[in-house]
């Protein structure tokens, strides 16, 4: 069943929580569309220019800010993140499901911009665990990794924005129910316009059918 136009699902979550792992599962299926950001952060050892994200300077983030070029953007401890908008705009149109994986900020743009996009927060069993991921990861300074709690505090206020919340103690298991939620969504009637028109017609024509028969 082809859907008539893709759905938008936003993931954010806890640095930490994992999000990005579970966005990798859907990296390189057809259907899926992950968007990279651009970000005015410099790369973290092993990440890749336009997979992991577009880097760009300071002026430059602010350039692309000004002129419209993202569908949202947003300052994330000290940073600026945002999301191409032309990307989504066309994988939504070609009827794929399109991943950001953003923070709240954005996921609140999104949400006034594309009310029915779905957003989605993921988030470890426990606060503990959380920051023993964030500790072991060892890509960030202790003054950012305190950053980054300090900006979770603040996030998990906000967790009754999101629509789901996705727990993810393991990840096959976390991407399992992610993929349940898109199915679910995919069989939604709103999302379905076209081949519900054309089961319209095909009941029109038996019923002609069926009253020649007569
Ligand atoms: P990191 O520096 O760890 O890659 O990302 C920091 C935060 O920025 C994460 O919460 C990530 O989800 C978020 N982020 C990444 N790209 C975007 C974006 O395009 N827009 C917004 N609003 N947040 C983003």
């Amino acid at each position: 069943m082809n859907q008539t136009k893709g759905n938008l699902y936003v993931i954010s979550g806890f640095s930490g929580s994992g999000k990005g792992t579970i966005m990798e599962h859907f990296r390189n299926r057809s259907g899926y569309a992950l968007s990279v950001s651009c970000t005015s952060r410099k790369p973290r050892p092993g990440e890749q220019e336009g997979i992991s994200y577009y880097f760009i300077s300071h002026e430059e983030f602010l350039k692309r800010a000004e002129e419209g070029f993202f569908l949202e953007h947003a300052v994330y401890v000290d940073h600026g993140y945002g999301t191409p908008a032309a990307f989504v705009e066309e994988h939504l149109a070609a009827g794929d499901d399109v991943l950001l994986e953003i923070e709240l900020q954005g996921a609140l743009q999104i949400r006034k911009k594309i009310p029915d996009a779905v957003l989605i927060f993921v988030t470890p069993p426990t606060i503990q665990i959380l920051r023993e991921r964030l500790e072991n990861r060892k890509t960030e300074s202790q003054a950012e990794i305190r950053k980054r709690l300090l900006r979770a505090v603040e996030e998990g206020k906000n967790i009754g924005c999101y629509d789901y919340i996705l727990v993810n103690d393991k990840v096959e298991d976390a991407v399992a129910q992610l993929e349940g939620l898109m199915r679910a969504r995919r069989s939604l009637v709103s999302a379905n316009a076209g081949f519900i028109r054309g089961i319209g017609e095909d009941l029109q024509k038996l019923k002609q059918e069926l009253d020649n028969c007569i």
